[in-house]
């Protein structure tokens, strides 16, 4: 059989009232309201596998909070998540399938998002997706960005920010988890709810080594939490600095440099930290983690200042965020500003999540337009959930109602996300850790 494509017509693979690109924690969220919601969904994923840094990337404990009734709670309930805990990524792979199944959400894995179909400058009629059968294209009413580099947004015209005023983005990192550990070996401690870092003489050591190259350049600071097993440690601590997110050649570079830097850190562990003398690596991400690429522009940017009082927002759709500025140093080692450097909560408005130009377009995760210090607390993953919920009923009322999500009344918004018990204007106390059993 032939190429679906024959050079001139596209063929449809699909027709929905909402499509999602990018199967992370957000687009989950995203797919799973707007079908709830009563409207025909796809969701769009490049891998074969649907969780994005949840289960494919390794990336763990799940962090940040926000106010009550979120889709975050239902998703720490499914995957079991305990507090400062890293989640089973098995587990994780089964029950986000399951869920989008449950939710009647239409599936399209192994389908990379390459191209826009645009009835004008300004409207989106479909995806061209790259499939084993050639290119083909799903058409959809409303269309939802959740691929965290806002690739959509970027093929659609959206203008788009990336990294710092330097053009500097977070290092890249590449996750793991070890077996084979002492069941008392060092782990990070918890400096809050919300975060571990490391501490005391283990910090010197790895400052140390960098310092001496024993470890590579600029990992000079070793995270270590736990996962539900005792004898296992999820580790994260490669890094390079300096890469091009967006460019494959830097991305594939990077790749084959932190993957190599795995054995030189377990063999640093080996010798220097108590329990770890017979730690073996159990597994890794199977695609190097990026922390930071682009961000779309809004209708609103999610300013450095509205971060750092907890600035609330009429139109606030995720209420509540609560999660440092954690920039990872794009040009050294450990966090630019300090692991530290606490904000109260803030809202997320609306108008973060719409894009310039485009009318039929939302975006949610870590790509919704804000400054590279906002970007640094709300990427995180309990964050990007309630953005993807928010994202994925504004889709579905867009359509119900024949309307833009430039000029959806956020009111109507708020209301139905109230009607789902989600907390937007409370001063109710904040929901992290979750508790699994309520
Ligand atoms: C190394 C590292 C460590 C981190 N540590 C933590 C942590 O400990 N705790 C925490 O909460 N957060 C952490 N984060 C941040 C967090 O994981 C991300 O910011 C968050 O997962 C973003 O969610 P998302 O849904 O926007 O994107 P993602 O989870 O990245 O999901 C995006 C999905 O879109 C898909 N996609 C992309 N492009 C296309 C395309 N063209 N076509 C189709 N599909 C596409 C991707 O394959 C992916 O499945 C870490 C991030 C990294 C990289």
């Amino acid at each position: 059989m032939k190429s679906w494509f024959n050079g001139k017509d596209l063929p449809v693979i699909g027709e929905y009232d909402v499509v999602v690109a990018g199967a992370g924690a957000s687009g989950i969220c995203a797919a799973v309201s707007s079908s709830r919601e009563g409207k025909l969904t796809a969701l769009v994923e490049r891998y074969g596998i649907v969780g994005g840094n949840l289960t494919s990337g390794y990336v763990g404990p799940i962090m940040g909070g926000t106010s009550q009734g979120t889709m975050a709670e239902e998703i720490h309930r499914r995957l079991n998540v305990r507090p400062r805990e890293v989640h089973d990524f098995e587990l994780a792979k089964i029950e986000l399938a399951l869920l989008l199944k449950e939710s009647g959400v239409d599936l399209f894995l192994q389908c990379a998002v390459a191209d826009v179909l645009m009835q004008d400058k300004a409207k989106l009629t479909g995806l061209v997706v790259a499939t084993q059968m050639g290119l083909g294209s799903i058409l959809a009413k409303c269309f939802i960005d959740s691929t965290g580099d806002g690739t959509l947004a970027y093929l659609a015209g959206v203008p788009n920010e990336y990294g710092r005023s330097d053009g500097l983005v977070q290092p890249v990192s590449l996750m793991f988890i070890l077996g084979g550990v002492a069941t008392d070996a060092i782990y990070c401690e918890g400096v809050d709810p919300h975060v571990s870092v490391p501490t005391g003489e283990f910090t010197q050591l790895c400052k140390k080594a960098c310092d001496e190259g024993v470890l590579p350049p600029r990992v000079n600071t070793i995270r270590i939490f736990h996962t539900g097993n005792p004898n296992e440690r999820m580790i994260n601590a490669t890094q390079k600095n300096y890469v091009d997110t967006l460019s494959p050649k830097s991305i594939s570079d990077a790749e084959a440099d932190v993957r190599k830097q795995i054995q030189t850190i377990l063999a640093f562990l080996q010798k220097v930290a108590p329990g770890y003398g017979d730690a073996y690596i159990k597994g890794s991400s199977s695609t190097m983690g990026v922390r930071e690429s682009r961000r779309m522009v809004g209708e609103y940017t999610l300013q450095d200042d509205d971060i750092e009082t907890g600035r609330k927002f009429p139109d606030v759709v995720v209420h509540n965020a609560n999660f440092l500025i954690d920039i990872h140093n794009p040009n050294g080692g450990g966090q630019a500003e300090g692991i530290t450097r606490r904000v109260p909560a803030y809202d997320i408005p609306y108008r973060c999540l719409v894009p310039q130009h485009i009318d039929n377009l939302l975006v949610s995760g870590r790509a919704i337009s804000g400054t590279h210090r906002a970007h640094a607390s709300y990427r995180v993953m309990n964050i990007c959930m309630p953005m993807g919920q928010a994202a994925g009923i504004a889709a579905a009322l867009c359509v119900e109602n024949g309307i833009t999500p430039r000029n959806l009344d956020v009111a109507l918004l708020q209301e139905r996300m109230t009607c789902l018990g989600i907390d937007l204007f409370g001063d109710q106390p904040l929901r992290y850790p979750f508790n699994p059993s309520n």
